[in-house]
């Protein structure tokens, strides 16, 4: 009995530590859900790379390096009899020029079109190179993202303007340019492309990583992520963060980024009432209370988690841009 006793004791303790184990592990980053280069065995001189989703319609990838982590950024590359039509550029001359180079490599077309559907620096930031290059090339945004580059000093080539839908045809090829309302930059764009039902969500899908919500606007942001999903998309290609994988498991992610976009919703509401203050990221106590489930783990959380939280703050204080 003794024996038995200590055995069953032992089993326990053993049942204990493993479970311990088990928890210490869940607390771990799952390389399959974070968007770290690093943690899929690439480097940055891995990139750019591209690869074609339906008959020519290619995801196109470069880097976004910082200290902590490196994800993808990416751009949509159509290539129709007529021209090519690209969705979002990157950050600087170098990286423009890798998309320069595969634009190239893939067509003699001639870019005809470039729609901004995230005004931020890491999306424009090359224009003036791709400009260069291709300068009979039609840059198209909305008011919300010309203002935001005029008054941030982007690069300003837009001069065309999509408020609510236009769609372009192209050899053939149909191409619609959406205003699905805000999310990321309050300017987000999303193209749609109904034959080949690929949606390129730009950062309204910043897949496995924490959500980005420094121009954010958190509630409008779930609506616009749902608005999107009505909709009849076979492939939704994030902005940031592996544009390849099944279809299902894309569609998967953008499930779970919407989940993390309306945790920032509910847990800055919950915190918000509780007096916990969040002034500024760099001032938010309250965020150490906050419990963010699985996404506390999500590439970028660390820094993007403060910053959300008093960017919910701002929406609930009645802060946020009109
Ligand atoms: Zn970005």
């Amino acid at each position: 009995m003794k024996t038995l006793r200590f055995a069953a004791t032992a089993l326990v303790g053993a049942l204990l530590i493993s479970g311990a184990a088990i928890a210490a592990d869940t607390a771990k980053v799952n390389p399959a859900k974070s968007a770290d280069i690093a943690h899929h065995g690439l480097k940055a001189t891995d990139f750019p790379r591209w690869h074609l989703l339906a008959p020519n319609i290619y995801a196109y990838e470069d880097t976004l390096i910082t200290p902590e982590f490196t994800f993808t950024t990416n751009s949509l590359i159509i290539v129709t009899t007529e021209g090519v039509v690209l969705v979002d550029g990157q950050d600087n001359e170098a990286r423009a020029n890798g998309l320069i180079g595969a634009i190239k490599k893939i067509t003699p077309q001639p870019l005809k079109y470039v729609v901004i559907a995230s005004d931020h620096g890491d999306h424009v930031g090359g224009f003036p190179t791709l400009k260069a290059a291709f300068p009979d090339a039609v840059y198209i945004s909305s008011t919300a993202s010309l203002k935001t580059m005029q008054g941030a000093k982007r690069p300003v080539l837009a001069t065309e303007i999509v408020d609510d839908k236009r769609s372009i045809k192209l050899g053939g090829t149909e191409i619609q340019i959406l205003n699905l309302g805000r999310g990321h930059t309050g300017g987000d764009l999303v193209v749609y492309l109904p034959a080949s039902k690929i949606m390129f969500m730009s950062e309204l899908f910043d897949r496995n990583i924490f959500p980005p919500m420094v121009t954010g606007h958190p509630s409008e942001w779930v609506a616009t992520v749902k608005k999107a999903q009505a909709m009849d998309v076979t492939w939704f290609i994030p902005g940031h963060g592996f544009t390849a994988g099944p279809p299902d498991v894309l569609k998967a992610d953008l499930a779970e980024f919407l989940k993390a976009v309306e945790l920032v919703v509910s847990e800055g509401k919950r915190l918000h009432a509780t007096g916990a203050p969040c002034p500024t990221e760099k001032d938010c106590p309250a965020n150490k209370q906050a419990n963010w489930g699985p996404y506390a783990n999500s590439t970028a959380a660390a820094g993007q988690a403060p910053r959300a939280l008093a960017r919910m703050y701002s929406e609930i204080d009645g802060k946020l841009p009109k």
